[in-house]
């Protein structure tokens, strides 16, 4: 046993299009590609890139909101992505998920109380109505929302509000795993910072781990312990914050990177500007699938897939830049 909480070992999810098979060439949509990761207890690790490269996927696969292709999702050495719906009722518990738009993930017509006594009840975490309204007072104290918002309805909250609602909702089954799913995306800049500075301070007060799912680098510099790039259904990179943000080993990392402001004044980063639309997943490119679009891209790039493989102690990157000599590789 690895002692991780999550391990992801191999991960693919591809959807048939019309006339095509699941797993013919050509006849799927490749959303996620074999994709390999773990999440330690009390750790952040966030998952960006752009729109469509398979992200909100792989969240939703660890959820059992769809079935794999194939590959394992494993919790805490049991595997639960092959599991029935009666043998995973337990596990359940222990992912839960809090999702970009708090207003339609809550019922409006239950009044707060309503919704978090739900999964009090569902997973038999409160017995009776006087310990479910103090867990109920309890949650809402943890989210920094005042007691009376048991009372009222999600209409009557901001969207910073709603969205503290969700998380309060996620905890209440007291899970080991929240899935932040764009959880801050439509939030104003000054209350994604209020939201963030809270799943921070949950995080070191409960333990808890998280998978942050985001396009957004520049709230994921502010708060992950270890980041994944992903491009087109694969993880090209996975390092250390520290790594990532300071010495990236992949052209899309970089470019990525570069289109994010950066805080101090007086500092900058060189900018890489991608060239090209994002191609199709049903039909990826050869050989590496960022070639289209990589400004170093060299005549092996074209033939042969890189693979994910250390470049630096807590460094992976798929890039065979990686292969040069180091005064012919950019990123050394
Ligand atoms: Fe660019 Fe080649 Fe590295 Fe792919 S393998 S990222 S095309 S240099």
């Amino acid at each position: 046993m690895s002692g991780h909480l999550l391990e992801v070992n191999d991960l693919k999810k591809h959807f048939p299009v019309r006339g095509g098979m699941v797993g013919g060439k050509g006849g799927a949509i490749r959303a996620v590609d074999g994709v390999s990761f773990s999440v330690d207890r009390g750790e952040t690790l966030s998952i960006v890139g752009e729109s469509g490269c398979g992200k909100s996927t792989v969240g939703r696969a660890i959820l059992r909101l769809m079935d794999v292709t194939s590959g394992q999702v494993v919790l805490d050495g049991t595997r639960i992505d092959d599991m029935s719906a009666g043998s995973m009722r337990p596990w359940r518990r222990r992912i839960q998920v809090v999702f970009q738009d708090p207003f339609s993930s809550l019922n409006p017509r239950m009044k707060v109380r309503d919704i978090l006594a739900e999964p009090l009840r569902n997973f038999g975490l409160a017995r009776g109505s006087k310990a479910t309204e103090v867990r109920v007072g309890e949650l809402l104290d943890t989210v920094r929302l005042p007691r009376d918002a048991a009372s009222r309805f999600p209409h009557e909250f901001s969207g910073g509000q709603r969205q503290r609602i969700g998380i309060a909702r996620a905890l209440a089954p007291e899970p080991d795993l929240i899935i932040c799913d764009e959880a801050v995306s439509a939030l104003d800049v000054s209350v994604k910072a209020q939201v963030v500075n809270l799943l921070q301070d949950l995080q070191r007060d409960l333990g808890l781990a998280l998978l942050f799912i985001s396009h957004d680098l520049a709230i994921v510099e502010h708060m992950t312990h270890r980041v994944a790039v992903m491009y087109l259904g694969q993880i090209v990179e996975i390092a250390t914050r520290t790594k990532i943000f300071g010495q990236p080993k992949h052209p899309y990392t970089f470019a990525l990177l570069s289109a994010v402001p950066v805080p101090q004044p007086g500092a900058s980063r060189t900018r890489v500007v991608l060239s090209g639309d994002v191609p199709s997943p049903i039909n990826p490119p050869s050989g590496c699938r960022f070639h289209t679009r990589c400004p170093f891209v060299f005549d092996r790039c074209k033939v042969e897939e890189p693979h994910l493989r250390a470049i630096s102690p807590g460094q992976e990157a798929a890039c065979h830049l990686h292969d040069l000599p180091a005064e012919q590789n950019p990123l050394a």
